[in-house]
């Protein structure tokens, strides 16, 4: 089956703040596995479910693994919830959704969070470094906001134009392609 297309900014959907999930179904599961292979697949090592279309509140992260290595060990976060942050630190982040750009972000530089995973278990993480970033912006794809949010008005513009310019080719090249033989 093909994997699940990962929307693109500026998709609407992915502005739509998720709703939690108050019972793991069959659904949810075999939703969970497809983002795995999804995320793996871009490459990424994180994504979150309003990413492939669902506005649900679930993630999933390895931040580990490396495309040479095998060593995968995909984490499925439900309901995710940052219950302390601390210090603050500059990362250059990049987005599965955002093509082709990446900016620095500021963030907490540590961070306890709170999740359940699909066997319903609670977990209590504290964090720092890469594991940290992702889970807020991981976190903020749940809430309806992308990285590009979160960087300056003029960064954002000058990519959105970037952006549109690159839809309009990609719109004009599939013209083309419909013509032809
Ligand atoms: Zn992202």
């Amino acid at each position: 089956m093909a994997l699940r297309p990962v929307l693109l900014f500026p998709d609407p959907r992915l502005k739509r703040v998720s709703s939690p999930v108050d019972e793991v179904t069959d659904a949810l599961r075999s939703l969970a596995a497809d983002m795995i292979e999804v995320m793996y697949d871009e490459p990424g090592i994180g994504l979150a479910a309003p990413q492939v279309g669902e506005a649900v509140r679930m993630v999933v992260m390895d931040t580990e693994w490396t495309e040479e290595g095998n060593d995968r060990d995909a984490r499925v976060i439900i309901n995710p919830e940052i219950l302390e942050r601390e210090g603050s630190v500059i990362w250059t982040e990049g987005c599965l959704s955002v093509p082709d750009f990446q900016a620095e972000v500021e963030r907490a530089a540590q961070v306890t969070v709170r999740y359940t995973d699909l066997e319903g278990e609670e977990h209590v993480e504290e964090c720092d470094e890469l594991r940290a970033v992702c889970f807020q912006h991981e976190i903020d794809h749940l809430d309806g906001v992308l990285f590009v949010d979160r960087i300056s008005r003029l960064k954002r513009t000058l990519y959105t134009k970037k952006r549109k310019k690159a839809l309009k080719l990609e719109e004009e090249e599939d013209v083309a392609e419909g013509r032809a033989f």
